[in-house]
C-alpha cells in the first residue's frame, strides 16, 4: 500500500501534482481542504465551524480534522492501491494521529513529498489561482495569513518527517512535468 503525503505551503502545487500522482499510481486522493469545502457547500455543522477558520487563514482544530480524516479514510474501504494525503497533516498532532491510524491498519507513511517554493512565488500563484478558483481564501490578505500559519504550525512537520527518514525534498519551481519527474523518482524509490 502506497501512502504518500504531499507537503508544502499554500500555492506550492500540491493539488496539481496530486492529480498527476493519482493518474500515474492509481492511488486515492484525500484533500482535507476539498472535504471541508464540500462540508461548507452542504451547509453542515462542521462546514459552518470550519468556514470561520478558513476565511481567517487559520487551521481548523485538530480534533475536528482528525475525526473527519478517519471517516474519509474508512469510506475508501480496503480494496485500494494507496492514498495521497493532500493538505494533511498540517500539525505534529495530525502527523501523530496519521501514524496511529495507519499503524492500526498495518500500514505506514511511505514517503513525504515536500514541495519547496519561495514566498514571493507562492503569493503570486495564490492570487493568480483566485481569479478562477472561486475560493474566498485565495486573496492577498488571506494568503499572507495562510503563509504565517504554515510557517508557525505546519513547517515543523518537515523536521518531524526528516527524523523519520521520510522527507523527500522537491524543488517546486519549474515546469509541472519537470517537477513531476522528480516526484516520480522519489515515489519509485519507496515503491
Ligand atoms: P487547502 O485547500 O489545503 O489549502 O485548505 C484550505 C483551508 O482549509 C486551510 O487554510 C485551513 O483553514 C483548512 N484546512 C485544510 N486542511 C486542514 C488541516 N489538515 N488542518 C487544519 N485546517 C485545514
Amino acid at each position: 500500500m502506497l501512502n504518500i503525503v504531499i507537503f508544502g505551503a499554500p500555492g506550492s502545487g500540491k493539488g496539481t501534482q496530486s492529480d498527476k500522482i493519482i493518474a500515474e499510481y492509481g492511488v486515492e486522493h484525500i484533500s482535507t481542504g476539498d472535504v471541508l469545502r464540500g462540508e461548507i457547500k452542504a451547509g453542515t455543522e462542521l462546514g459552518k465551524t470550519a468556514s470561520a477558520y478558513i476565511n481567517e487563514g487559520k487551521l481548523v482544530p485538530d480534533s475536528l480534522i482528525i475525526d473527519m480524516l478517519a471517516a474519509t479514510l474508512d469510506a475508501k474501504g480496503k480494496d485500494i492501491k494507496g492514498v495521497i494525503f493532500d493538505g494533511f497533516p498540517r500539525t505534529i498532532a495530525q502527523a501523530e494521529a496519521l501514524n496511529d491510524m495507519l499503524a492500526k491498519r498495518g500500514q505506514s507513511v511511505s514517503t513525504v513529498i515536500g514541495l519547496e517554493v519561495d514566498d514571493a512565488e507562492l503569493i503570486k500563484r495564490i492570487i493568480a489561482r483566485g481569479a478562477t478558483s472561486g475560493r474566498a481564501d485565495d486573496n492577498e490578505e488571506t494568503a499572507k495569513k495562510r503563509l504565517d500559519t504554515y510557517y508557525s504550525q505546519t513547517l515543523p512537520l518537515k523536521d518531524f518527517y526528516i527524523k523519520e527518514g521520510k522527507y523527500a525534498k522537491i524543488n517546486g519551481v519549474g515546469t509541472i512535468d519537470g517537477i513531476f519527474a522528480d516526484i516520480k523518482k522519489a515515489i519509485d524509490a519507496v515503491k
